[in-house]
């Protein structure tokens, strides 16, 4: 899981570039989560981060996402597979 704070961010972007799934943008100057569902939890924002404006707890962030990838590519005889919201 991961928590963003653009109070505490001073918009260096050094988050946005250094995920490697695109989860973060900026926003009117200030970090802002545009996929959460796509962050496999790697800490590398939080590493670069030197504002302390995010947080990320270790969780299933990246099981869910290669599970949710797999199912996708695998399909079910051209039925599009749903995949819980938020996930
Ligand atoms: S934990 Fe990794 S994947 Fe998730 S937002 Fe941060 S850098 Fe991106
Ligand atoms: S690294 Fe921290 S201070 Fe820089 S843009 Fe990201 S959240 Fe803001």
């Amino acid at each position: 899981m991961i928590t963003v704070n653009p109070r505490a961010c001073t918009g260096c972007r050094d988050c946005v570039k250094v995920c490697p799934h695109a989860v973060l943008a900026m926003h009117h100057k200030k970090v802002a989560m545009v996929a959460e569902e796509r962050c496999i939890e790697c800490g590398a924002c939080q590493l670069n981060c030197h504002d302390g404006a995010i947080e990320v707890t270790k969780g299933t962030g990246c099981l869910l996402v290669i599970i949710r990838d797999d199912i996708l590519r695998r399909g079910d005889g051209g039925h599009t597979l749903a995949t819980p919201t938020g996930v």
